[in-house]
């Protein structure tokens, strides 16, 4: 028994119910642009064989999103709801061509569509994220405008960084270390650097949000950020673009810029002063992370521990353990994995209900205002 799994699951809202919801990070970003691009970068100095994320993670294709689709309609709970993924959806990409004709001067991003056009095995993404909403299989929230900090990357890009500028040549980004020295983190969107970062970042999510829009037809309602928490003062932001969720950590650093932080208790259901309800994930699944070996019974055993406590179970599970374009057989045991833990999970709890995060915030702001 994990302690501290049991004690983190006491505060906050309880149901009866037992809810499971998938939350999945970083659909929409690129990473890596290619096996080609890998290879050549790792020649190149940048140790993109480190971790999970740098040997596997790139744009879902059309494929990846089909198989993903076709393995979460095999399986239905008591009500006939399929799982559904929340994956938390960027929606822009830096335009690595415009950035450099501007000799590293200005960031310029283009829209995700724009970005799924450029790679011939995507050109039906845009097309695959609104059929997973109309079959209630991949319903969207938001993840940031895009994956990176645009402010810190272009710094390091001006600085020359060699361990930036090489992934950059390749259209590529999120390397963490160049020849063993770490590379700066520029992946936290809304971490700032200095404090003045923070209005910037205001309009990096309205200009978010519009895409979002127009991509999917409905406002964001959910939000997580990218690889670091958001600024306090950007919850405001947050809900004037339709945020009504917010994914927090039970001890929670908000990010002011120079170093510095603020630090808040948060617990499941928690109201903040814009009327935004805390969403909290107890539960893990990431099987291209091999540094945990059985991540079903892993998983499995959180569920226990969320069920136990009256708690729906939230389960993080990153893009990049479905995705094939650098390693096609990264998506095939990830979805082995994922087809383990769905039959296993119904086996073990038949009364099981497959919810978005946006249906498990509607639930908890709907009991309180009773
Ligand atoms: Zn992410």
């Amino acid at each position: 028994m994990d302690f501290r799994k049991h004690l983190s699951n006491i505060p906050g809202w309880r149901t009866n119910r037992k809810l499971v919801i998938f939350e999945s990070d970083d659909w929409g970003s690129i990473r890596t642009r290619s096996k080609f691009d890998f290879n050549s970068m790792l020649e190149k100095g940048v140790n993109v064989d480190n971790s999970n994320f740098t040997r596997f993670d790139c744009l879902e294709s059309d494929y990846d999103l089909e198989r993903l689709y076709n393995l979460l309609s095999k399986f239905k709970d008591r009500g006939g709801n399929h799982p559904v993924f929340t994956p938390m959806c960027v929606v822009a990409n830096p335009d690595f061509e415009k950035i450099s004709n501007a000799g590293f001067s200005d960031y310029f991003f283009e829209s995700f569509e724009e970005t799924c056009k450029r790679y011939p095995n995507s050109n039906k993404v845009v097309e695959l994220w609104n059929k997973g909403v109309k079959e209630n299989l991949f319903v969207p929230e938001f993840h940031g405008r895009e994956h990176l900090n645009a402010l810190r990357w272009m710094r390091a890009l001006q600085e020359k960084n060699p361990g930036v500028l090489t992934s950059f040549e390749h259209q590529s980004i999120g390397g963490s270390k160049f020849k063993g020295e770490p590379i700066p983190e520029y992946l936290a969107a809304f971490d700032p650097q200095f404090e003045e970062d923070i209005e910037k970042f205001k309009q990096v999510l309205i200009s978010g949000a519009e895409i979002f829009y127009k991509v999917l037809g409905y406002k964001p309602r959910h939000f997580v950020a990218s690889n670091k928490p958001e600024p306090k003062e950007l919850e405001e932001t947050l809900s004037q673009i339709g945020v009504k969720y917010l994914i927090r950590y039970k001890l929670q650093q908000y990010p002011k810029g120079n170093g510095k932080t603020t630090k808040e208790l948060n617990w499941l259901g928690r109201k903040n002063t814009h009327g935004q309800i805390v969403l909290t994930r107890n539960s893990g699944f990431e099987p291209s992370d091999i540094s945990e070996t059985d991540w079903v019974s892993t998983c499995l055993n959180d569920l226990a521990t969320s069920f136990f406590w009256s708690k729906p179970a939230v389960i993080s599970t990153h893009r990049v353990n479905y995705v094939s374009g650098i390693d096609q057989k990264n998506a095939d045991s990830g979805l082995f994995a994922l087809e383990k833990l769905l039959t296993e999970i119904l086996r073990n709890w038949p009364d099981v209900e497959f919810v978005t995060s946006s249906s498990l915030g509607a639930i908890i702001m709907g009991e309180m205002q009773k």
